[in-house]
């Protein structure tokens, strides 16, 4: 095997830390559109789209042209916080595109651009505006695994070993969890209203409206409701994590458009830059806007190249509602397919919006959710597992994606949950 198609660099110098490599122990070397392809010329499609953060896709035409033509000017490509007019651009279609036509007014604070640290300035800028520091976050909840974020972060596998040094964080049930449905606003009410309950009020609530890594579990649209009117009541901030189920994933631009509520604070990442590329994003209510210049900070504050592309694909996809429609009923065809052929054959628990879906296959007695990701990896598909302990098959397609490769890709699936529960229930040990 060439260098360029073995994985032996990876294994002898790279940390152990890695995941994605060790799931799909494969040597990527190009792609398009909703398909990878390794260096010795075999193609996968992807359900997986960079954890979230491919939503147009692999590569997009429509965002590429924009690319090429700012690396042939010279355009500017490292920029600290300075004007430039690639983020000029930027932040004119966000306002227009899609700040105003949803009647939001958010400054939009460029963090360090990953996920961890737009997380990081929310917290923060929630404890400097309240002056207090604790902050409600849910079980299930994943919101990055710097110190900050790690704290809101319910998941035993990246706490461990860290709890002692993970900043003040309460964290309640979330709404739906793998232990059924809670009253989760009756729970923090009460944790509010008594002032013997050992719990200090808090900044903050911090929340994903979908949970993405804790196994897909939906928010429902009344508790989004009641959780904006117990935050009012009490002078807490809302701040909704948008980094995963955001930029169109679960079938509008932001994920609680669902509920008509008007979050305190959000977090953007993933695929807001376009194309891959890494920027991150805090939108602030403007009132709440009490930064001192430089008091969060990071020197890759200003991705030239992410500009050029989120302006793209903004202009290219969120120019009127067609995009969005088309993710809806491309989500309607995922929920008929999975129900009919997964959830009333299997027993396994579907779950999603948008094109953002879960197959919890925990009730399914002898199937795993890790063996499905791999039989599907076998036959040409990247899917990967979620959830508390990886038993929820986590559907993410690029939201472009063509119903003839989303069905590709569901049959893919389908099969491999087919195959393995037939040999689970022949008592099989070869999968
Ligand atoms: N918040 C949510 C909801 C996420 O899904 C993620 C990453 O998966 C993060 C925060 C952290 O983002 P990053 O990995 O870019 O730091």
């Amino acid at each position: 095997m060439t260098t360029a198609a073995s994985t032996t660099v990876f294994e002898e110098i790279e940390s152990a830390v890695r995941t994605y490599s060790r799931s799909f122990p494969a040597v990527f070397a190009t792609a398009k559109n909703e398909s990878l392809y390794t260096a010795d010329g075999s193609r996968y499609i992807d359900f997986l789209s960079g954890a979230g953060s491919l939503n147009y896709g692999h590569n997009p035409e429509p965002v590429k042209g924009a690319l090429l033509d700012y690396l042939a000017q010279d355009g500017l490509m490292h920029g600290l916080d300075f004007s430039t007019s690639a983020k000029a651009e930027f932040l004119t279609a966000f306002r227009d595109l899609i700040l105003k036509p949803r009647g939001l007014s958010y400054r939009v604070q460029f963090t360090s651009p990953s996920g961890t640290n737009a997380v990081e300035a929310a917290l923060k800028l929630a404890r400097l505006v309240t002056g207090r520091t604790n902050v409600v976050a849910f079980s299930g909840g994943f919101h990055g695994v710097s110190t900050g974020s790690l704290a809101a972060t319910g998941s035993g596998y990246y706490r461990q070993g860290l709890e002692n040094t993970l900043p003040q964080t309460t964290h309640i049930p979330y709404p739906d969890s793998p232990l059924g449905k809670f009253d989760s606003i009756d729970l923090l009410k009460m944790l509010l209203e008594d002032p013997s309950s050992g719990v200090e009020l808090p900044a903050a609530v911090l929340l994903e409206t979908v949970q993405g890594e804790g196994g897909v579990y939906l928010a429902p649209i009344p508790f989004l409701q009641d959780l904006r009117e117990v935050c009012d009541q009490y002078g807490i901030l809302l701040i909704v994590d948008d980094i995963q189920a955001g930029c169109g994933r679960t079938g509008s631009f932001f994920s609680f458009e669902r509920a008509g509520i008007v979050p305190d604070l959000v977090t953007l990442s993933k695929s807001i830059g376009g194309y891959g590329l890494p920027m991150a994003l805090l939108l602030i209510k403007p009132e709440l806007d009490i930064w001192r210049p430089g008091q969060h900070n990071g020197t890759f504050r200003g991705n030239q190249l992410a500009f050029v592309a989120a302006t793209a694909a903004l202009r290219h996809y969120w120019s009127d509602g067609a995009f969005a429609e088309q993710v809806v009923k491309k989500g309607a065809l995922v929920q008929e397919c999975l129900e009919r052929r997964v959830e009333s054959r299997f027993g396994a628990e579907v779950r999603g919006r948008g094109l953002m879906y879960g197959i919890d296959l925990s009730p399914v007695p002898g199937l795993e959710a890790s063996k499905v990701s791999r039989l599907c990896f076998e036959r040409g598909l990247i899917v990967e597992t979620c959830g508390r302990d990886g038993e929820v098959l986590k559907l993410l397609p690029p939201l472009t994606i063509s119903q003839v490769t989303l069905s590709t890709g569901l049959d893919i699936i389908i099969s491999a949950i087919t195959d393995l529960a037939t040999d689970a229930e022949c008592g099989s040990t070869t999968s």
